[in-house]
Formats: structure tokens, C-alpha cells, sequence
């Protein structure tokens, strides 16, 4: 097709209290052997397939205004009977998942994913999209406002005297929430700007230039005055990382979409928006003068997304160019994509003056100890663990912690790992800010993907260094990384402890080497087993329930301390039902071999703290 008339969508909030938003797409110029409309199966920036079109329910089609049959070909794809002209289906979206993946409506708030809710005309990929969002009807709606990086259509000029109460007109932050048109350059684009409509509280902030927009929805109490200024700070870091000379950010306008709940966490990147969930408690309050901890994991969340606006969602895997929605894309980069941005979500902490370069240290030394705790990272590499993130990273259960690694958590420490070695090995003229200049500049900018192998040539010409065992070693290998030598000579210095120790005791407590539920006062329910540990080897598996050790009753709360009266290695009985049927198993106790890592700051000469104050504090290097 030449000259391809838009998609219209309208999208309406139909019936809160059931949770049915009421979508419908028309084209104009269908094609007449039988169009065909599909939704897709996963959503960019997280692996899985969710199959999205299980909640589409009640579909109908009309051509012209007279019903169309139309059937499904496959579980995400209708097909319409020849027509010729214009084809409207309509349908109903049921949408009760309150996340960052999918969509939610009640008659408190609305969010989606335009990957929940559009349907792709099949032929129709580069057509402009226009979308109408409608306000519900109803006098608790009249507040309603919307909030997303989607751009508003410019309102046609209107004669004098006409009532333009609701026309959604480009001239500034006023007229930045009302319902009405939007438009997107084509399908890719419209799927990656979710939409929050309610009555969210709404804050804004320059960074190098550009309005960035937060919007919080659900009971808080967050200081927006405080949230700007810290999100501010980061965002220029971040800008000024990826262009020192021109501070241009890549979008014209940015918005944070916050959902505020009791207990969660999560984000998803977008081109020009992220949607955050996160517990209400980490939000910073007006008489707050530090930055607690929750505070400080929700402004790891925020730089870690807002990071994705490069590493990512502008610097893809050519497995994501253009991305195929309808199955898995199989890359061995996610390790780069994600773990890098890890590595980076935190750094950016520290060098925008945020967190101290202690607290900055903490938070290093809790990834290094996640990652050095699971047996899994001895049998996947991070790029196996990329590839089979669709079945495996985000399909985890029970033997997850013994069979993967994860490609956030070590790709923070290649991150590292990689950053040190360059500065290191050039003397301090490069570091991997270099390397994130040089694929922005090459990938970002352009377009183009990153083909496999693609992050290890752009770092050797960044560097100039041959870093082929480096990448060999960390990438495709599964053997722990020497982060020791290169923190020493930041003079920084790694050490061990185990958990639970004192100093008068010779021996680490004893242990069974698997994770009981959590919940104090229920019964001690096994999550996981460990490979190699005194649980596994007595035959214990995930799913038993323990009700005695030697006789006597334990609870989850209890367990662990009963058995720390035992010597490691004695011999004591657990019993446990599996099945409702009621087994003993004799447990040779282990020592508590989980330790924690620490990092401290050694007294060093000049030169390893020039190092170390270019690496913690410099944005380029
Ligand atoms: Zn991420």
C-alpha cells in the first residue's frame, strides 16, 4: 500500500465496576480478500509470553455499519469476510491486573498497555494511529484526567463561538491531562506509551531542557517538591552521560507513571514514559531529610528505567528490529541491555550526589552476595540465561536458585567488572561510559540494531583493548568473576562474613541449605532446595511441609533456631507431610556457608583515589 489512511482507535472505560474498557478500531481501506487484526502476545521489555488476547471477550465486526462475520485464525488473530471498504470491530477488554505489564480499570483509576488493548490491522503496521480516549460518563469521573508521553493530535481550528471545552490544543502543561485525540506515527509507537487516567497527583520538572512529568496514582503522601528535585538530578546525569557536548535528551517529553500500592515493585520502559509500581512507604515524605532505604530503591528503579530510554529502547538487539510480537525474540544480549542498565541505575545515584559513595558501595556488595548465593551461576552463562529468559528467568520456580543466573543481578557485576578493567587497563583515559557513548553514536542514533557479538566490538574500539577473554570469560563463561583486583586497585576492599556468626564461635551456625516459607506463624513449608545441601541429600523437597525436628513441633518461626541448638553435623529427624501422608527424613546438619559481602574504602595513594573519585563522581569519566 502507497498512501495508507490511519487506524482509528477509540478506546472507551465502558464499565469500571466489571472492569471492560470498550475498544474500537476502523480502517478504511480493508483488505477485501478478508482482513485480518491480531493482538500482541508479549510486550517489549519483558520476556514472557502473556497472551494478552485471552481477555478480549465479546468481538464483533461490522463493515460499513452492517455486521461482518469474522473468525479466529489463531489464539491472538481474527479474520473478517471479504469487504470492501471501511471494517469497525469492536470488543471489550477485561483488564483486573494491576501491574506494569498489562492493563486496570475500576472506578478508581484506568491504566493500559496499548499492547492489552489495540488491535493490529494486519498490512497496516506503518500506518498512522489515531486514538480517542473518552472520559466515562458519570459525575465521580468528572475529575478524571489522563497522563502519557502519547502525542496529542493538533485540534483542527474551530469556528468562533463553538463549545471547545474538552479540545485537547499543543499550547503547554495546562491542557497536558484532558481526554480526547492522540495520534502515533505507526503501530510501534502507539504500543509504547502507556496511558494513566484517574486522579493521580501530578508534579513537573525541567531536565537539560525537556518537561519531565510525574504522575502518582493510589493514597500517598510523597514530598513531590523532593521527588523533582532528586528525579531532576538524575535525569540530567543521565542526559549529559550519553551527550556531554549537547545535553539533548532524546525525547521531547518524559513522564514517570507511578502507581503507589502496599507492597510491590516493578518497572517497564518506554521510549518517552516508564510505569513504576512501588510500595508507598519508599516514597520520600515532606519532613524526610535522608534518603531511607525504601527511598532509595525507588530511585534505583526510576534511574534504572529512565536509563532504558538509551540502553534499550535506542540501542536494541537486532533481534528487536523491528520486533516480531506474535513469538519469542531470541537474543544473547539481555545480559547488556538489563544488567548493564543495572549496573549504571545505582552509579547514577552516586554521581548525581544523591547517596553517598558508602551507601553506593552497600549496594554493590547486597548484588555481589544475591549472585554468589545461587549454585546457578556455575551452570548458565548470562547470554544463555538472555536466550532463555522467555522459560526460564521469567518462568521461575522452586529449582530456579540451582539451575540459572540471573542476567540482571551478574550483568550489574559485568558492569562493573568491565568498567574497572577499562579504566584500569587504559590508565584512566576511557571507561565503559565510553563504550555507551560509542553505541548510542553507532546503534542508538541510527537505528540499527546491535547484532550478537556487536557489545564486545564496540567495547574494543571504545577502548581500544583486546577484551576477548574478558567477554569470554564473564559473557559465555559460567566461573565467578575476579572483582577483588580490580576494587583494589579503586582501593576498595572486598571481604566476607557469615551471617548469624559470632565472635566467640569458632563454627558458622548450622543449616539445612534450603529456604522455608517466611510467614512467622505458619507452619515451616519448604520453598527451596539447595544443590549440594543436607535438605537435598535427606531427600527434602520444596512443597514439604515440616511439623517436628527430633520430636518436637516447629513452626517457620522456630525452625531455624532449633536447629542452631544442634552441633553441624549431627543427625536429627525432621518429620513432614508431603501429600497429606506424613515422612521422616534423617538430616545431617551443614554449616551455614551463605556469606555476606562487604566493601570498604581503603586509605590509598594519590592515584588509585583519582581513580576511584573519576569513576564515582565524573559523569564522563
Ligand atoms: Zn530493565
Amino acid at each position: 500500500m502507497s498512501m495508507v489512511s490511519p487506524i482509528r482507535y477509540r478506546i472507551v472505560l465502558r464499565n469500571p465496576a466489571a472492569h471492560l474498557f470498550e475498544v474500537s478500531v476502523t480502517v478504511d481501506h480493508a483488505d477485501p480478500a478478508g482482513q485480518c487484526f491480531s493482538l500482541p502476545v508479549w510486550i517489549p521489555g519483558s520476556y514472557m509470553i502473556r497472551e494478552f488476547a485471552k481477555n478480549i471477550v465479546a468481538l464483533r465486526a461490522t463493515a460499513d455499519g452492517n455486521p461482518l462475520a469474522c473468525h479466529k485464525t489463531d489464539k491472538a488473530t481474527w479474520r473478517c469476510a471479504p469487504s470492501v471498504g471501511a471494517i469497525t470491530l469492536t470488543y471489550d477488554v477485561y483488564a483486573w491486573d494491576l501491574g506494569v505489564r498489562g492493563a486496570h480499570l475500576d472506578e478508581s483509576h484506568a491504566f493500559f498497555n496499548g499492547t492489552s488493548v489495540f488491535l493490529l490491522p494486519a498490512g497496516f503496521e506503518d500506518a498512522v494511529c489515531e486514538v480517542e480516549i473518552e472520559r466515562p460518563d458519570g459525575a465521580r469521573y468528572m475529575d478524571w484526567q489522563v497522563a502519557t508521553a502519547l502525542r496529542r493530535t493538533p485540534a483542527p481550528t474551530r469556528p468562533p463561538g463553538q463549545n471547545a471545552a474538552e479540545t485537547p490544543v499543543n499550547t503547554g502543561a495546562s491542557t497536558a491531562k484532558h481526554f480526547g485525540s492522540f495520534t502515533a506515527d505507526n503501530y510501534d509507537e502507539l504500543i509504547d506509551h502507556p496511558v494513566e487516567i484517574g486522579t493521580f497527583t501530578h508534579a513537573t520538572f525541567e531536565a537539560c531542557g525537556v518537561t519531565h512529568h510525574i504522575a502518582i496514582t493510589g493514597k500517598h503522601r510523597a514530598d513531590m517538591n523532593r521527588l523533582c528535585a532528586d528525579l531532576s538530578k538524575i535525569c540530567e546525569a543521565q542526559i549529559r552521560l550519553f551527550e556531554p557536548d549537547t545535553a539533548a535528551a532524546p525525547m521531547s517529553e518524559y513522564w514517570f507513571l507511578i502507581m503507589a500500592v502496599t507492597d510491590s515493585y516493578g518497572g517497564l520502559e518506554h521510549r518517552a514514559s516508564t510505569a513504576l509500581i512501588c510500595n508507598r512507604d519508599d516514597l520520600p515524605l515532606a519532613h524526610d531529610k535522608t534518603i531511607s532505604k525504601g527511598y532509595r530503591r525507588f530511585l534505583g528503579l526510576a534511574s534504572h528505567e529512565y536509563f532504558h530510554t538509551w540502553n534499550v529502547k535506542r540501542i536494541k538487539p537486532a533481534a528487536f528490529v523491528p520486533y516480531d510480537l506474535t513469538k519469542e525474540n531470541y537474543t544473547r544480549q539481555l545480559w547488556f541491555f538489563e544488567g548493564i542498565t543495572s549496573y549504571y541505575d545505582d552509579l547514577m545515584l552516586v554521581r548525581s550526589g544523591l547517596i553517598e559513595p558508602l551507601a553506593y558501595l552497600e549496594l554493590i556488595a547486597e548484588n555481589i552476595g544475591r549472585v554468589m548465593s545461587q549454585s546457578g551461576r556455575s551452570k548458565q552463562s548470562v547470554a544463555e540465561s538472555s536466550f532463555d529468559a522467555w522459560v526460564k528467568y521469567y518462568r521461575q520456580d522452586e529449582n530456579s536458585p540451582n539451575a540459572i543466573v540471573s542476567y540482571y543481578q551478574k550483568g550489574a557485576m559485568i558492569g562493573l567488572a568491565l568498567d574497572l578493567t577499562i579504566r584500569q587497563r587504559t590508565n584512566g583515559a576511557q571507561s565503559l561510559d565510553d563504550v555507551m557513548r560509542s553505541l548510542w553514536g553507532a546503534y542508538g542514533r541510527t537505528g540499527i540494531g546491535v547484532p550478537e557479538g556487536g557489545v564486545q566490538m564496540a567495547a574494543e574500539q571504545a577502548s581500544g583493548l583486546d577484551l576477548k577473554d574478558f567477554f569470554a570469560h564473564a559473557v559465555d563463561g559460567t566461573t565467578d568473576l575476579e572483582l577483588s583486583p580490580l576494587l583494589l586497585a579503586m582501593a576498595i576492599n572486598m571481604t566476607w562474613r557469615t551471617p548469624g556468626k559470632t565472635k566467640d564461635e569458632d563454627a558458622a551456625p548450622a543449616t539445612i541449605g534450603a529456604k522455608i516459607g517466611a510467614e512467622p506463624n505458619s507452619d515451616a513449608r519448604v520453598l527451596q532446595v539447595f544443590d549440594g545441601g543436607a535438605a537435598q541429600a535427606a531427600g527434602l523437597s520444596a512443597g514439604d511441609v515440616v511439623i517436628a525436628v527430633e520430636g518436637l513441633r516447629v513452626t517457620a518461626a522456630t525452625l531455624e533456631k532449633r536447629l542452631r541448638s544442634y552441633p553441624v553435623g549431627s543427625v536429627v529427624v525432621f518429620t513432614a507431610f508431603r501429600r497429606d501422608e506424613m515422612l521422616s527424613f534423617n538430616v545431617k546438619l551443614q554449616a551455614l556457608s551463605a556469606q555476606t559481602c562487604a566493601l570498604t574504602m581503603l586509605d590509598a595513594p594519590i592515584d588509585a583515589k583519582t581513580r576511584r573519585n573519576a569513576w564515582l563522581f565524573s559523569p564522563s569519566g
